[in-house]
């Protein structure tokens, strides 16, 4: 087993045994690029190490130091050398990016003896204690688990001592001074170099399971199983003189996606310098002023590295004494945005397929481009603006820490996280927070990156906010704000405003529009909304649905002018009294449908009929019983009387089980009258508009079915009304009846019901509570996170769909229900419409649609290609005009 590669024994597709890191060097080294030697101790040996209880593979120690013997010859230096030292990085790496997760020990070799011969080489003793005082406070604290404020304290109380407000005004006898105190803190501190070396990588393994790349992987779904490489490199120094330093890049804009180049950087400075957010970075566009050629040189090879990975990059630099060397490049993290642009431009540039241009851009992810925004019409109190670092708005309560943010968001408030600058032990707060606010720090800086990752709105580097932790408040210059206070940010312009702002709806831009146009080619199943109302189904049409999967009717029998009826519909002793109220109600409902069938203007719109327990649409008894003893005090009367009556009626009514109890077609069967009042609105208005000149076919689905005679029944109560308004009207017109299969008998018995039915739209909401016998309600924020944790659930299955169990029934009834009728149309409604791995599978069971909400149509029409793109299934013709 071989444990270790140089770089130029690696390549870019060997991510898994060499990490990204490792294998983007051996890449870039191989294609000729200034990368500075090093090897990379594979993912193997970190497994390895893990299996044997946390001890290095057998042979692993000999191959490193047969390695960095062949690093000593290149560098004409020797490790632990006091003549001629070699310094190296140790570096982790995993096989999937997770900035700033793990640790990183720079400038290791030195001690007492080899930091004189730094200083003889580069003729530069402050440098060198620069070097070593880094390295004591790296090592330290990531090896030796010393905290970092440690280090902070002794500096900060030299500098204060000596009058010094800035770093680089410390002289090499300050550190010297410094450094002995740092000793004070580490008296474990190893002198040896190779056991320096040794440690290292043991640390750079035990990050790992560190608590935040725990959390990381948790939220990003990155298997623990994968393990770290460790990267040991040749240093090169940024932090010499005015004509070295170090930044960061993207090979094109990570916020909005334009093809320039987008960086930051420090001069005379090392590694996390730009990142950590102590001193603000400057524009890359200074560099091209400062050092032309430097930065020419660097355009070139950003230019050659997108086109070798045809790919946006992420790119370190440094400089040393104006000799440029990259030291990363990885795939860019940007914003939903950003990723759509890039996408489509590559795909103009020649770069990449449109295939290739569908699969790159995460459905998931382009939700976030349909975030809302600031009303731009909204008068603001703008207190201060920082650096526009991901864009869309966020409003909610300030919190000072992590911590509080996730205590408070868990409960359901809505929090910005406000910080001197995040660290990545913040991150389980940028999870639960709506947008992350810092005083300090650039667009890469870590709280920018990681926001971005989550498209979360983010605003930092705002330096007119000086934040005060310790008595939870922030000032900008008088004004004082205090946590709990609302305040809103505006990733997209870097504003930060107080109170809480009007947010209005996105659009699409053209780049996403032209996307969406090369999904809607290649996929094959159909994209429809959820609407249940005239509006929904115009924004649904904006989005580009084809149809409505489920237009609800409940709400028609809601509002001050049609409660009532409802009552009196419910309230009736006899038929004639039922019927007399629902004729009341069949002209607004009929209206109700005309509007929308017109709006969608003979795309398919699927009609589901009354649905949900008729208490809902009862006072509660508590408000009943009050006003009823309120009543009696003063006398009672007929209002008494009328009370009372309704009180016994809703108590008649109440169920134990609502949702299991008299409520979808079993109110079809008990009240006929209904369903076929809903018909005749639903066939008068589709009378209307062929007399219009539309063609309207409404389907009409039957709701909570378990048996084939129930649909049988109200099949036969829907095509009565229709023959009646077809001779009444003398139109033709014609129609489907269809079911929504929510419960797992229907399932079971999906062909006998689909002898019925030209239809099935799986209600995977109710379908996924009957089949796991789970009330959502009473499950998503108690016992379902523990079941995830705990890997008995692999995820929500509300969120995502349960393909083994809820998954396995829907699979059975699609063949069941195919072979009974094989033109039978089958569809999914349920919120898992919208989910990108539940469209997967819909697409793989051969489904005709999905349905989703309005704003989830883009990424279900995305979702929808991804899916027949990584499908082996062939394209099937789309089987729904
Ligand atoms: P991370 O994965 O957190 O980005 P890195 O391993 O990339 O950690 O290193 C942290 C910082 O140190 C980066 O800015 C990187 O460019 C710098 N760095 C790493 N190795 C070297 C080296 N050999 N010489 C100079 N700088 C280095
Ligand atoms: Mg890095
Ligand atoms: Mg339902």
């Amino acid at each position: 087993m071989r444990y270790v590669y140089m770089f130029h024994e690696g390549r870019g597709d060997m991510k898994e045994l060499l990490g990204g890191k490792g294998a983007n060097l051996a890449e870039m080294t191989n294609l000729g690029l200034p990368v500075p030697p090093g090897f990379i101790i594979t993912t193997a040996a970190c497994k390895e190490y893990y299996r044997q209880g946390r001890r290095l593979p057998a042979g692993l120690e000999d191959e490193v130091r047969d390695k960095l013997q062949v690093l000593e010859e290149r560098m004409g230096r020797r490790f632990g050398d006091p003549a001629h030292p070699l310094l190296v990085s140790v570096r982790s790496g995993a096989p999937v990016s997770m900035p700033g997760m793990m640790d990183t020990v720079l400038n290791l070799g030195l001690n007492d003896e080899t930091v004189a011969g730094l200083a003889r080489i580069t003729g530069d003793m402050r440098f060198a204690l620069d070097c070593y005082r880094r390295f004591f406070q790296m090592f330290g604290n990531v090896v030796l688990g010393v905290p970092y404020d440690r280090f902070e304290e002794i500096l900060e109380r030299h500098k204060e001592q000596r009058g010094i407000r800035l770093d680089h005004e410390l002289t090499a006898e300050d550190w010297r001074e410094i450094i002995a105190a740092y000793k004070g803190v580490v008296p474990e501190f190893p002198s040896d170099p190779m056991e320096q070396l040794f440690m290292a990588i043991r640390a750079v393994f035990d990050s790992w399971f560190n608590d935040r790349a725990v959390v990381y992987r948790r939220v990003h779904k990155i298997p623990e199983d994968l393990g770290t490489a460790v990267n040991v490199q040749v240093m090169v120094f940024g932090n010499l003189d005015e004509k070295s330093g170090t930044g960061v890049a993207f090979t094109r804009n990570p916020a909005t996606g334009e093809n320039r180049l987008y960086g930051e950087y420090l001069l005379n400075a090392q590694g996390e310098d730009v990142v950590a957010g102590i001193r603000t970075p400057r524009p890359l566009e200074d560099l091209a002023r400062e050092m032309p050629d430097v930065y020419q040189q660097f355009e070139e090879i950003c230019r050659t590295l997108e086109r070798h990975y045809r790919e946006m990059q992420d790119v370190e630099f440094t400089i040393e004494r104006g000799k440029l060397y990259v030291l990363q490049t990885r795939k860019g993290k940007r914003t939903a945005e950003a990723s759509v642009k890039i996408a489509v431009d590559m795909v103009h540039e020649g770069l990449i397929t449109r295939e290739e241009a569908l699969l790159r851009v995460e459905a998931e992810q382009v939700g976030n481009l349909l975030h809302r925004r600031i009303d731009p019409r909204a008068e603001v109190e703008v207190i201060a603006r920082g650096l526009p670092a991901s864009p869309g708005a966020a409003v909610g309560e300030v919190v000072f820490d992590a911590d509080t943010a996730e205590k408070l968001g868990q409960g359901g408030r809505q929090v910005i996280l406000v910080r001197t600058e995040t660290t990545p032990d913040d991150i389980h707060g940028i999870v639960a927070a709506q947008g992350v606010l810092t005083s300090r720090g650039g667009m890469t800086s870590h709280a920018a990156v990681v926001a971005r990752g989550m498209g979360k709105p983010c605003v930092c580097g705002c330096e007119a906010v000086r934040i005060d932790p310790f008595h939870g408040r922030f000032y900008v210059g008088d004004l004082v704000v205090k946590a709990g206070d609302t305040i809103s940010i505006d990733g997209s312009t870097g504003r930060v405003i107080k109170g809480a702002v009007p947010l209005v709806d996105p659009e699409l831009t053209p780049e996403f529009r032209e996307l969406l146009s090369w999904a809607d080619q290649v996929r094959t199943m159909e994209v429809r909304a959820n609407a249940d109302t005239p509006a929904d189904a115009a924004k649904a049409l904006e989005f580009g649905a084809e149809g409505i999967g489920l237009c609800r009717t409940e709400h028609m029998f809601m509002g001050p002018d049609r409660l009532p009826v409802m009552q009196a519909i419910i309230l009736a002793e006899t038929p004639e009294e039922r019927n007399a109220a629902l004729a009341r109600l069949l002209p607004l409902q009929e209206e109700d449908f005309y509007a929308i069938l017109k709006t969608m203007a003979g795309l398919p719109v699927t009609i589901r009929l009354l649905d949900p327990p008729l208490h809902e649409f009862l006072p509660d008894s508590e408000t009943l019983t009050a006003e009823i003893t309120e009543l009696r005090c003063r006398g009672g009367g007929d209002e008494l009387a009328a009370k009372e009556e309704l009180l016994r009626k809703v108590r008649a009514l109440k169920e134990f089980n609502p949702m299991l109890g008299h409520r979808g077609c079993r109110l079809g069967i008990t009240y006929p009258e209904i369903y076929a009042m809903q018909a005749r609105a639903i066939f008068q208005a589709t009378v209307r508009l062929i007399r219009e000149g539309y063609a309207v076919a409404p389907e009409i689905e039957i709701p909570l079915v378990a048996d084939a005679a129930e649909l049988g029944i109200l099949r036969e109560v829907v095509s009565d009304v229709a023959r009646q308004v077809h001779r009444e009207s003398g139109v033709p017109f014609s129609f489907t009846v269809g079911t929504m299969i929510e419960l797992p008998r229907a399932c079971l018995l999906a062909d006998e019901i689909a002898r019925e039915a030209s239809f099935f739209s799986f209600g995977t909401n109710d379908l996924t509570q009957t089949t796991l016998g789970i009330s959502r309600d009473d499950a998503q924020g108690r016992f379902i996170p523990v079941y995830v944790e705990r890997k008995i659930l692999p995820e929500d299955p509300f969120i995502v769909l349960d393909r083994r169990g809820v998954g396995r029934l829907i699979r059975m009834a699609v063949e069941l229900g195919r072979a009974a009728r094989p033109e039978l149309v089958v569809g999914i409604c349920g919120e898992h419409g919208g989910d990108p791995e539940s469209i997967a599978f819909c697409h793989e069971v051969g489904m005709d649609y999905v349905s989703c909400s309005p704003y989830r149509v883009p990424v279900a029409r995305l979702a929808a290609a991804q899916a027949r793109l990584r499908s082996a299934r062939p394209a099937a013709a789309r089987r729904v005009a």
